[in-house]
């Protein structure tokens, strides 16, 4: 058998272990779980007194011909409640209980982990929407970092991959050697401390802007086009302090960002399964809109309510702690290949920054209502907040397409939903 290859991996990852009954949250519940075909046809032909009745009640073949791949073959059909067949009362998977852990599907094997290939690369990463995994990626105070470890042979399976890029192949070693100082560059930017994290996301912006104008450029021929926006970028690290005065240079508008934050979780968020999120979004719309939707986002005593909670409560919190959002922005970067799984980087620079945005929102609202933070609120909003962003495609799109609508889509209206005014 062919040995793994080593893995890229950031240095929380190994510390993962599923805490099972002890969740708060459960990882099935609401989502789709695909189901191989060799999976699906060991689970239907299982014999195990107890879980063969469940296999052919909750286990389905993918019949949608558009759709059903080898690694799609089957999927997982829950109860009318959201919840997983296989979910014993005490919240342990009954197929792991019977039959242990190689037997689950890969889906269920894998999660939190992700499994990307950059280039030739293999690269594994934990996906924050386990409660458990954001713990790890978000309240450790040092900064994110990278090491090579033994890939497991499971997770390199082909099926596993849930990014690769380029699509399809390797790529050209020159090429894939640009685009990768590309993504050190971006990671370099969020964990640059001496920056404040906002002013981090300027320039972010800036080289992302730039980027953007050579890649749709009809003149772009090859990644070696982007070396001048990764050299300027590079130089730009070295200045601190000027980048910081130019971040406090720019005004900000408390009007607008309450109204585009407050349109976006209207368009996108409102109709959520999720009872966590739920929970913490009815908090942050019960302290910063009264008994408005969050969609009714205007007027000078929403923004007294934002301001007074921002002071009082979500400042203190956050005070010494701006490493948890690091943390998320470089987890988030090196989990979706950032900035290269689209055709236009600023585009997922939108999303990130709105991504951040909205968090930072719910989170000033939370502890407003809650009168202070602590670490259980934040993972828990941050927690239940990605199980929607990255398990769910069409929050995208509705993302990207309140932003357009809204005509709010440039740097200044990101920085607009960035800053904070001088206090
Ligand atoms: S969400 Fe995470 S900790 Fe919770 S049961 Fe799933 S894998 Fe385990």
């Amino acid at each position: 058998m062919k040995a793994p290859r080593k893995a890229l991996v950031p240095d929380y990852y190994a510390e993962f272990h599923c805490i099972g009954s002890e969740c708060e949250d459960s990882c099935c519940a609401g989502w789709t779980v695909p189901i191989n075909r060799d999976t699906y046809n060991r689970y239907k032909q299982h014999r195990n007194p107890v879980l063969a009745p469940l296999f052919r009640e909750y286990v389905r073949k993918n019949k949608n011909t558009a759709t059903q791949t080898e690694a799609y073959y089957g999927f997982m059909e829950l109860k009318p409640d959201g919840s997983c067949g296989f979910l014993r009362d005490d919240k342990l998977c009954a197929i792991q209980k019977e039959l242990g852990a190689q037997a689950l599907c890969n889906t269920c094997a894998l999660y939190p982990r992700q499994v990307n290939r950059f280039g030739g690369q293999p690269e594994q990463s934990l996906n924050i929407s386990c409660p458990e995994a954001a713990r790890l990626v978000l309240l450790r105070p040092q900064p994110i970092a990278f090491a090579s470890i033994d890939g497991a042979a499971r997770f390199q399976d082909a099926q596993a991959l849930m990014r690769r890029f380029p699509e399809g192949h390797d790529g050209v070693p020159e090429e894939m050697a640009i685009f990768r100082e590309l993504r050190s560059l971006c990671l370099a930017i969020v964990q640059l401390r001496p920056l404040a994290l906002d002013a981090r996301l300027m320039l972010l912006g800036m080289v992302m802007e730039n980027a953007d104008r050579i890649i749709i450029a009809d003149t772009y021929t090859n990644a070696g086009d982007l070396e001048p926006v990764i050299v300027l970028g590079q130089q730009m690290l070295q200045h601190a302090e000027m980048l910081n005065a130019e971040f406090a240079k720019l005004a900000a508008n408390q009007p607008f960002k309450l109204k585009t934050l407050g349109n976006l979780l209207r368009n996108t968020l409102a109709d959520q399964e999720n009872a966590r999120f739920s929970e913490c979004l009815a908090d942050a719309v019960a302290a910063l809109f009264g008994q408005a939707d969050a969609g009714g986002a205007e007027g000078g005593d929403i923004l007294g309510r934002y301001e007074a909670a921002y002071a009082d409560y979500y400042r203190p919190y956050f005070q010494g702690r701006e490493y948890i959002f690091e943390n998320y922005l470089a987890n988030e970067i090196f989990r979706q290949i950032f900035p290269l799984m689209n055709e236009s980087p600023f585009r997922l620079y939108q999303e990130l920054v709105c991504n951040y945005a909205i968090v930072k929102l719910l989170l000033v609202g939370m502890a407003g209502r809650h009168r202070g933070l602590n670490d259980a609120l934040v993972v828990k909003l941050f927690q239940s907040f990605s199980r929607k962003a990255s398990h769910d495609s069409v929050y995208l799109r509705c993302l990207l397409d309140s932003l357009r609508e809204q005509r709010s889509e440039s740097l200044v209206h990101m920085m607009w939903l960035l800053r904070e005014p001088d206090r």
